[in-house]
């Protein structure tokens, strides 16, 4: 922190960032807690990152998050990575230890509490994910299953190419299917995930049936706009438990916050309440 700063100060970066809820989470926590500290939006374009980065602690910056599009771009900057940002090829938390910027990837841990948070023992005997999707968003949410005990996880992607390259990177138990074997996937896994962009608010619908799925199969979708998405709201009609995508946004801010501004913060129904009234349609 430079001499003239007072408090801690902490940014998201992304370009646009304009629709970015972390400053609403991170203003959230800070009002409540009762701590001086700031945290602000900085609209970055991917020419700008590597010098903004550069640049990070002489703006005054403790830390920061890292958003679209520049999650990927920004692994390639930081002095350091945590070995679960390395594991994706991806952050979205910066700070600074011993003077070194230090990428982390927060996605995963935040994907996992949700799930603890809405469905607590999910894990409990299950042996079997399929992931929808191989994007940014998959690779964090196929490492966290691996590191919940999933001995299994089988991700299906319209472009074939793109859940191959994610199997390579993610080692031992998880492998690649076609769109085409979706129903015999289905009538193995213990828990379905959404990581495409499918569903969301804007975007085409996800068109799967979920009647070949397996009983009881719990199913979670990272779109959270809207909150209860066609796929959650298929699941729920047959009977499937359910755990929607908004309480992984807010989960992942805890790390970062407790870094930046020294005290871990709670996930409470009021923040989600706040955040949900921010939504679109809400
Ligand atoms: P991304 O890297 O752009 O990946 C998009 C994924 O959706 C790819 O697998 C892509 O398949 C698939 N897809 C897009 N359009 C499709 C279509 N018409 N038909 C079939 N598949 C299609 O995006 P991302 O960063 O992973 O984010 C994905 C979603 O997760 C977004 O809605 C984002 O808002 C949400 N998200 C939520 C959180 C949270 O905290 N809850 C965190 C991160 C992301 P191809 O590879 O074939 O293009």
């Amino acid at each position: 922190m430079p001499a003239s700063s007072a408090f801690p100060r902490a940014c998201v970066i992304g370009h646009p960032v304009a629709h970015s809820r972390s400053p609403l989470i991170h203003g959230h926590w800070l009002s409540t807690l009762g701590l001086k500290g700031a945290y602000g939006r900085e609209d970055v374009s991917a020419d700008d990152l590597a010098g903004f980065l550069r640049t990070l602690r002489e703006r005054g910056y403790v830390g920061a998050n890292v958003t679209i599009p520049h999650k990927e771009a920004a692994y390639g900057l930081v002095d350091v990575a945590t070995d679960r940002a390395r594991a994706v090829e991806a952050v979205n938390t910066l700070y600074y230890e011993e003077g070194r910027l230090v990428g982390d990837n927060t996605d995963g841990f935040g994907f996992l509490a949700n799930l603890e948070a809405g469905q607590p023992g999910w894990s409990r005997g299950a042996a079997t994910a399929l992931v929808l999707g191989a994007g940014g968003a998959a690779r964090g949410v196929v490492a966290a299953l691996r590191g919940a005990g999933i001995s299994r996880v089988l991700v299906a992607n319209r472009t074939r190419d793109r859940a191959e390259a994610l199997a390579a990177l993610s080692g031992r138990g998880v492998g690649a299917i076609g769109w085409d074997a979706l129903d015999d996937a289905m009538g193995q896994a213990d828990i379905l995930v959404n990581t495409t962009s499918l569903g969301m608010a804007g975007h085409p619908p996800l068109e799967l049936s979920l009647a070949a799925l397996k009983p009881g199969a719990l199913v979670t979708d990272i779109v959270y706009v809207p909150l209860v998405t066609g796929l959650l709201q298929q699941a729920a009609e047959r009977g499937h438990p359910t755990v929607d995508g908004l309480g992984m946004l807010l989960h992942q801010a805890v790390p970062g916050f407790e870094r930046w501004f020294g005290v871990r913060p709670q996930v409470t129904p009021g923040l989600r309440r706040l955040v949900e009234s921010d939504l679109p349609g809400s």
